[in-house]
This record gives structure tokens, C-alpha cells and sequence, in this order.
């Protein structure tokens, strides 16, 4: 019987990173936690690393949360990174949304040195992240990820085992761009109605029992009309990351991209009029500020 081992690493401890490190820790795990940004390790209930070295050093899972495939190549490939100072056996599983071609490309690095590299896109966003609900899609095996079912059980309730490296962060990718689709459509719609003078909680009745239904209907904007944005998951900046990935990744596989422009200029708008570092539910206040200055939650003016 093989020693299941408790002790795990986490580098990146921001939105998604904080929330799953405190999951990880409640449920007994011994977590080594390094951020650039100081003070996050500690405020997540992690035992706080200097280096990335040294998250290495103290365990044989090392969890990544990073915000693209840029900073995961400078953790992973850096002077002291998880390349140069890991050790045959050890896994990383990397949570970020990240280019598929780089991820294929960090995979076969690290296997030559005998470190698993498991990447596993993570949905759900914050609120998942907080209550351990969230979807993970692996590029794994059934039988590695049954090997690290002691990591993902405290902050996922779906693990999929989707295939071979690099295909759980192109299911992301596939993901985020509907996501991303049916959010700015939402946005704009909503603003139109409320220019319209119509009820919009009566509109969002109406949608989510017929076919316009989508998850922005559904989960964000009956909040969002009454002024809650849910603060706390993906910002603009991240998601028209997510969006020119989808486009990468389209244009290496040779796929058609007919509907990236219209939530590419949406989060751009968003990002550019000052809403880059908060969540992407901002949207629709964007495209208010070009509609004239329109808030949903707001009363209409006389
Ligand atoms: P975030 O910006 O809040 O967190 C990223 C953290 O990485 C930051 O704290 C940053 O300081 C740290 N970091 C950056 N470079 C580093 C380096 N070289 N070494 C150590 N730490 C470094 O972003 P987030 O919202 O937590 O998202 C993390 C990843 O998860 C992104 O790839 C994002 O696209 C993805 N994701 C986010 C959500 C969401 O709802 N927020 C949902 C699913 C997936």
C-alpha cells in the first residue's frame, strides 16, 4: 500500500488560488503556499514559501493557479523553477486557464525529468472555488487522477478525465468562450431592454423559459439587476485572455472563428473604460457607459 502523501504545494494564491489553498487546509492538508504579491500564503492558511524552490522542495503535488500561460512558464521554466528543482514522482497540476500548445509543450519538459504535469482547467469561479464545488477537466488519466483524488476532493465535485496533455485546457478554452459569448450578449440585451423601459426581472422570467436561457441569465443577472455583481471572479482583464486563447488555439487547430469579435471588443470596451481588474459581470456597465451612461439597477430617468 502506497503512503498517500498530505502535504501539498500551491503558487499563485490569488481569487481562485486563496479560496482552493483554504479548502485544501480545512481539510487537513499541509499546504506550502507562494505568491509574488507577499501577505497571501499566510491570509489563505498556508505555511508561506520564499521561492518557488522551495514550494518544490516540501512537496510531491505542486498545485499552480496562475494568471496565463506566461506566468506559468516563468514558474515552471524560471532559474529555480519547478523544472530545475523538482525531482522524479512529483506531480503539478496546473489550474490556470493556459494555452493547450504551451501546456503540451511544459508536459513533455517535465516528463523527461520522470514530474507528471496534470492540466486541469478548473469552472465554476469563485463561488465554486469557495465551497469546493468546483468542475475540474483534466488532460489525465482515470488512474492519475484517482492518485490525486485526496487533492481534488476538497475543492471539486466533477473531476473529468478528458484525455491526453493539453486536453483539459483546450476544453477550457471551448468553455470560457461560450461563457464569454453568452455573457456579453446577455450584457447587451440587458441594456437594450432597460433603455426600453421594460421590467427586467419580468424580461429575465421570460428568457430563462424560453431559448435565450444561458448561464448569464440564469446565475448573474438576476443579481446584477439589482445592483449585486458578484464581486470576486473572473475580471475582464482575464477573460479577454481567455477569449485571444480561444482564438489561438482555434487558429493552430485550423477551426473556424466566426463569433469571437463581438465579446473580444465587449471585455476590450470593458478592460479600456477602467473595468480591466474587476469582474466580468462589469460588462454590461461598460457598455451603459457607451449607451449613455445606463445602470440596470438604477432607476430610469425621467
Ligand atoms: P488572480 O490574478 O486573482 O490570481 C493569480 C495569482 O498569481 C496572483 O495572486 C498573482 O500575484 C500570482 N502570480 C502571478 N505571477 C506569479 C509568479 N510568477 N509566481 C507566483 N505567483 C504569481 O487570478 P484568478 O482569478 O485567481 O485566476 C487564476 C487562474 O484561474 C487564471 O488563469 C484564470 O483565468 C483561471 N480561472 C479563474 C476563474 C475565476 O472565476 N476567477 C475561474 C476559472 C479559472
Amino acid at each position: 500500500v502506497t503512503q498517500v502523501p498530505q502535504q501539498a504545494g500551491f503558487i499563485g494564491l490569488g481569487n481562485m488560488g486563496g479560496r482552493m489553498t483554504r479548502r485544501l487546509v480545512s481539510a487537513g492538508i499541509w499546504v506550502t503556499g507562494y505568491d509574488v504579491r507577499d501577505g497571501l500564503a499566510a491570509a489563505a492558511g498556508a505555511v508561506p514559501a520564499g521561492s518557488v524552490e522551495d514550494v518544490v522542495a516540501a512537496s510531491e503535488v505542486v498545485l499552480l493557479s496562475l494568471p496565463d500561460s506566461k506566468a506559468v512558464e516563468a514558474v515552471v521554466l524560471g532559474e529555480d523553477g519547478v523544472l530545475a528543482a523538482g525531482r522524479a514522482g512529483q506531480t503539478v497540476v496546473d489550474l490556470s486557464t493556459a494555452a493547450p500548445e504551451s501546456t503540451i509543450r511544459l508536459h513533455g519538459l517535465l516528463a523527461g525529468r520522470g514530474i507528471d504535469y496534470v492540466d486541469a482547467g478548473i469552472s465554476g469561479g469563485a463561488a465554486a472555488a469557495e465551497k469546493g464545488s468546483l468542475t475540474v477537466m483534466a488532460g489525465a488519466s482515470p488512474g492519475v487522477l484517482e492518485r490525486l483524488a485526496w487533492v481534488f476532493s476538497p475543492i471539486a465535485s466533477k473531476v473529468f478525465a478528458i484525455g491526453g496533455p493539453g486536453s483539459g485546457h483546450s476544453v477550457k478554452l471551448l468553455n470560457n468562450f461560450l461563457n464569454a459569448v453568452s455573457l456579453a450578449a446577455t450584457a447587451e440585451v440587458m441594456v437594450a431592454a432597460k433603455l426600453g423601459g421594460l421590467d427586467l426581472h419580468v424580461l429575465l422570467d421570460v428568457l430563462n423559459s424560453s431559448s435565450g436561457v444561458n448561464f448569464a441569465t440564469l446565475n448573474r443577472f438576476p443579481r446584477i439587476v439589482d445592483g449585486d455583481y458578484l464581486e470576486g471572479g473572473l475580471t475582464s482583464r482575464l477573460m479577454t485572455k481567455d477569449i485571444a486563447l480561444y482564438i489561438d488555439h482555434t487558429r493552430a487547430l485550423g477551426a473556424p472563428s466566426l463569433n469571437a469579435a463581438g465579446p473580444l471588443a465587449s471585455f476590450g470596451l470593458a478592460s479600456n473604460l477602467g473595468y480591466a481588474d474587476q469582474i466580468s459581470n462589469r460588462v454590461v456597465d461598460a457598455i451603459g457607459d457607451v449607451a449613455g451612461g445606463v445602470r440596470l439597477h438604477a432607476p430610469r430617468e425621467a
